[in-house]
C-alpha cells in the first residue's frame, strides 16, 4: 500500500486546495535551541509556540480553516439559548454520521466527561482498543477501570497488519466471562487508535464487535476524532469498499454504535470544539443535563456559535474523498521518505502523523531514562521541529500499585496538522532526523525532576540523566 504507484501523476496526493494567506515562520539557531529547550524542562509542551520553526507537536485545533469556514465565523448566532449554529450542528451530525441527539462541548474530554459520569459506576470495567490519556482518566474518575483488548500486533511496531486497531474478540469475551457483561456499561471503540500510531479499525472486526455486545447487551461508544481518516484506510485497503465514498463509510461506521464522543479539532478542520452524540434519548437527556454544570448550557455547550458554525462546514469538508486523499497521502509521503532513509518507524504508516520507534533508534536508553521524551528534545534541537513523546511518560503510573506502566511502545509522535504544512516542510523534517539518526549513538537519556498528578506527559519537567 504504501509503495503503490507512487510516481502516476494521476495518483498525486496534491492538495485540494490553494492558499490565500500566510503566516510567517520564526527561524531560530541550534544554540538557542539548545537554551530553549533546557528552560522548558526537556518536555517541547513547554516550548513557547515562538520557538518553533514546523510544529508537529499535535493535530489538534491545529488545522488551517478553509475560506467558507472563516466565512461561517461571521455567521456567528451568538444567543445564549438555541443558537442557528447549533441547529447546523445538529443536522450536519445527523445527516453526515448518523446519531440522533448531539451535546456541543468545548472539546473531546468534555464529551468523556459527560460519557463516563452517566454510564460508569464504581467497581465498572470499561474495554478499549488501547488507551488514550484523557479518555481513561474520565473513565477512572468515575471509578471506572480500562481494560486494553485490541490485538496484539498494535503492540508491535514492525507488524504490517493493515488494521492495526481491531479488537480481539477473544479479550473481549474473557473480560465478560471474568467481570459479567452487567458491569462492562460500554466498550470504546477508536477509530485510527491515536497510541497505537494511527492505525485503524476495519469494518469487518466493527461488525463482530457489534454482534458480540447485542448479545450481551453491551453498548459501543465510538471515540470517533478520527473517524473520517479511518474510512480512509477502510476505502483503501478492506475488501469491497474501494468504490464507496469516505462519507458513505463514516456513516456506515456510526450506524454499527450506539454513541460517540468527538473532538472537532482533529478530522473536523477547527481549532476549537467537539461534541457528544447518542442515539437513546434517556442517555440524551442525562448528558444535557450534565453538560450546564460542566460546559454551559446545551445548545453551545462551552463554544461560541461561531465555533459550531465553523465545526458544521468542517465536517462536511472533512468527509470528501479529495480531502482525505492529499492528508494521507501527505503523512504517507513523509514516511516513505523517512523508511527509505532507514528510520524505524511504526508501519503501516498510519493517519495523521509519522511514529518514529524510539526504542529502535536510541536502543543504548532505558525506558526509565525515557527515549521517546529524549528524542523529541534532539530533533527540536537539531531543527526547531517540534514532535511530542509517546511512550512511558504518556503512560502514567499504575493507579493501584504507583508504578511507571511501562508500555511495549516507545514512540516520538510527528503529527501533521492538516491543510498546515508543504511538501517541502516535509523534505525539512526528514532531513533533520536523518541528522539525528547519524549521531544516536551521542545521545544521552533523561530523568524527571518533577512530576505533576494528572496526565504528567503535559508539564513534567527533566534533565539530562
Ligand atoms: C484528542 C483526542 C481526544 C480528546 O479530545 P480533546 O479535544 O483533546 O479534549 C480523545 N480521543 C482521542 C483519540 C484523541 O485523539
Amino acid at each position: 500500500m504504501e509503495k503503490r504507484k507512487r510516481r502516476d501523476p494521476h495518483h498525486s496526493w496534491a492538495e485540494p486546495f490553494k492558499i490565500k494567506m500566510v503566516e510567517l515562520l520564526k527561524m531560530t539557531t541550534p544554540a538557542q535551541r539548545k537554551k530553549t529547550i533546557e528552560e522548558a524542562g526537556f518536555n517541547t509542551f513547554l516550548l513557547k509556540s515562538r520557538d518553533v520553526y514546523i510544529d508537529l507537536l499535535t493535530d489538534s485545533g491545529t488545522n488551517a480553516m478553509s475560506d467558507r469556514q472563516w466565512a461561517g465565523l461571521m455567521m456567528g448566532d451568538e444567543a445564549y439559548a438555541g443558537s442557528e449554529n447549533f441547529y447546523h450542528l445538529e443536522a450536519t451530525v445527523r445527516k453526515y454520521y448518523g446519531y440522533k441527539y448531539v451535546v456541543p462541548t468545548h472539546q473531546g474530554r468534555g464529551a468523556e466527561n459527560l460519557l463516563s459520569r452517566i454510564t460508569i459506576k464504581p467497581g465498572d470495567v470499561v474495554p478499549g482498543n488501547m488507551y488514550f490519556t484523557t479518555t481513561r482518566l474520565h473513565q477512572e474518575l468515575a471509578g471506572g477501570t480500562f481494560y486494553d483488548v485490541i490485538i496484539d500486533e498494535a503492540h508491535d511496531p514492525a507488524s504490517l497488519h493493515p488494521f492495526k486497531g481491531d479488537i480481539d474478540i477473544a479479550k473481549l469475551e474473557a473480560l465478560v466471562k471474568k467481570f459479567g457483561a452487567k458491569k462492562i456499561p460500554y466498550i470504546c471503540v477508536a477509530t485510527t487508535v491515536n497510541m497505537a500510531g494511527g492505525q485503524p479499525i476495519s469494518m469487518k472486526n466493527l461488525k463482530e464487535v457489534r454482534k458480540f455486545t447485542s448479545k450481551h447487551g453491551i453498548k459501543i461508544f465510538l471515540d470517533m476524532t478520527r473517524v473520517a481518516e479511518n474510512a480512509w484506510f477502510i476505502k483503501t485497503r478492506e475488501h469491497g469498499y474501494a468504490d464507496k465514498s469516505v462519507a458513505a463509510i463514516v456513516k456506515e461506521i456510526c450506524s454499527l454504535t450506539d454513541g460517540a464522543t468527538f473532538s472537532a479539532k482533529k478530522d473536523a478542520l477547527v481549532n476549537i470544539g467537539g461534541f457528544f452524540a447518542v442515539n437513546d434519548k434517556k442517555l440524551y437527556d442525562e448528558a444535557s443535563n450534565l453538560c450546564v454544570v460542566y460546559e454551559g448550557l446545551h445548545t453551545y455547550g462551552g463554544l461560541a456559535g461561531r465555533d459550531m458554525e465553523a465545526m458544521a462546514i468542517g465536517i462536511v469538508e472533512s468527509l470528501t474523498d479529495d480531502h482525505m486523499k492529499a492528508r494521507i497521502g501527505q503523512v504517507i509521503y513523509l514516511g516513505e521518505k523517512l523508511m527509505d532513509a532507514g528510520i524505524p518507524i511504526v508501519r503501516p504508516i498510519g493517519g495523521h502523523g509519522i511514529f518514529l520507534d524510539a526504542k529502535a533508534f536510541l536502543p543504548h536508553i532505558k525506558q526509565d531514562n525515557f527515549p521517546a521524551q529524549t528524542l523529541a528534545a534532539e530533533i527540536y534541537i537539531d531543527s526547531g521541529v517540534r514532535s511530542m513523546e509517546r511512550g512511558i511518560v504518556s503512560a502514567g503510573r499504575d493507579k493501584n500499585t504507583g508504578k511507571h506502566n511501562y508500555p511495549k511502545l516507545e514512540l516520538v509522535r510527528l503529527t501533521l496538522p492538516r491543510r498546515v504544512y508543504t511538501q517541502a516542510h516535509m523534505d525539512v523534517i526528514a532531513e533533520s532526523i536523518e541528522c539525528v539518526h547519524d549521531r544516536r549513538k551521542k545521545v544521552r537519556g533523561l530523568k524527571m525532576v518533577y512530576e505533576p498528578k494528572y496526565l504528567r506527559f503535559f508539564q513534567a519537567r527533566f534533565k539530562r540523566a
